[in-house]
């Protein structure tokens, strides 16, 4: 078998390479290195034994991808290339209108066109925004509060309508939030600039390279008073994938599973776990809320245990000492 991932120098992408490598399946990546590094094709190969294909590719130029697709002859495609700050998109929403949207009607033309009739689509609890009821299930309304978590919609739009006109197997896979990294340490999350995500923030205070976390709203209604998240070990991430393959061998239609751990943490927990972790002190700062966030947010992932025979298995402790040896490994993240 061999599938096309979208994004897959990225963070959840690179691991989600391996995991299909590791099965013997082949990998053809496609990036345009908006947001990831040509070195993870290097690590990927260090890891698994086996180098994945490449191309520096932009899934919003229809052309290039087109040419792919025909020079591979792919079987499935996982699609994550995506802009994904929340904070970015509040600031430049048309950006992310034009690459999330965009490549996602490409990535689609091209598997009209090759005849290539799975897809693993990569969403966010993003989509649930402000529909309160946690644990969320699948069928909660959709009420994104955020430009991404819009461009994240209507990805699921796109990709539903599409698979069902053709007739083609489509999973679309509601991430909650994906911390930790290989553990190995050969890869993990790099962010360009300044994170905007909690836990690379988070280790790279640790390490020194920032001086404090700001803990954005300490007045939410939650037991601490700061945002409670659902937070997941990218490997038990990159695992759903291989069990939504597994899935599309046999069906088509359109499947859409919550991808969590089921368990809510604070910013203040996730603070102390990563201290314990680190052996560390983590400055903070309490500081305003930041727009566009949520309260509290955490998954009922039963239907994909049920359904994709997947559950979370890494606790938040294997989470904070994969994340701080990834760190403490490459200070520089892949330079
Ligand atoms: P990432 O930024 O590390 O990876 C995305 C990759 O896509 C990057 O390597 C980037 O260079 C590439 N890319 C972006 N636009 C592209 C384009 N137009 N053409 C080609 N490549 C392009 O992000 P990630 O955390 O690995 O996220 C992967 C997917 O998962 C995204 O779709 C994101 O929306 C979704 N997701 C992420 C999270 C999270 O917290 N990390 C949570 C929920 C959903
Ligand atoms: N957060 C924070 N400081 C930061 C980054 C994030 O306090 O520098 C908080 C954020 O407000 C949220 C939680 O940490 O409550 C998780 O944020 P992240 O951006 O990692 O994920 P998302 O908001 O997309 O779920």
């Amino acid at each position: 078998m061999k599938v096309l991932i979208t994004g897959g120098t990225g963070y959840i992408g690179s691991h989600t390479s391996v995991e299909l490598i590791n099965k013997g399946i082949d990998v053809v990546i496609v990036d345009n290195l908006s947001n990831s590094d040509f070195e993870v094709v290097n690590r990927i190969e260090r890891i698994t034994g086996v180098r994945p294909a490449f191309y520096k590719t932009d899934i919003c130029s229809r052309s290039e991808l087109f040419r792919v697709f025909e020079n591979e002859k792919i079987d499935s495609v996982i699609h994550f290339a995506a802009l994904k700050s929340i904070s970015e998109s509040v600031e430049k929403p048309l950006l992310y209108y034009e690459n999330n949207v965009t490549g996602t009607m490409n990535v689609c033309e091209a598997m009209k066109r090759f005849n290539v009739k799975k897809i693993v689509l990569s969403s966010s609890a993003a989509v649930y925004g402000l529909t309160g009821n946690n644990p969320l299930k699948e069928e909660a309304p959709l009420f994104p509060y955020n430009p991404y978590g819009r461009t994240k919609m209507i990805q699921e739009h796109i990709v539903s309508d599409f698979a069902e006109s053709e007739s083609f197997g489509a999973v679309i896979l509601r991430y909650f939030n994906p911390i930790g990294a290989h553990e190995s340490g050969l890869i993990g999350e790099n962010p360009k600039g300044k994170p905007s995500n909690l836990m690379p923030y988070i280790s790279q205070v640790a390490a020194g390279r920032l001086e404090k976390l700001f803990v954005f709203g300490s007045d939410y209604k939650t037991p601490d008073g700061t945002g409670v998240r659902d937070y997941i070990h990218v490997s038990d991430l990159a695992r759903g994938h291989l069990q939504a393959l597994i899935k599309l061998e046999n069906n088509t239609g359109v499947f859409t599973y919550n991808i969590g751990s089921g368990r809510g943490h604070s910013v203040l927990d996730m603070i102390k776990s990563f201290e314990k972790a680190s052996g560390r002190k983590i400055a903070f700062e309490l500081a305003e809320r930041r727009p566009g966030d949520v309260d509290m947010c955490y998954a009922d992932s039963s239907l994909a245990e049920k359904e994709l025979d997947w559950k979370a298995e890494c606790s938040i402790d294997k989470m904070c000492a994969d994340e701080w040896r990834w760190q403490k490994l490459n200070p520089n993240g892949y330079e």
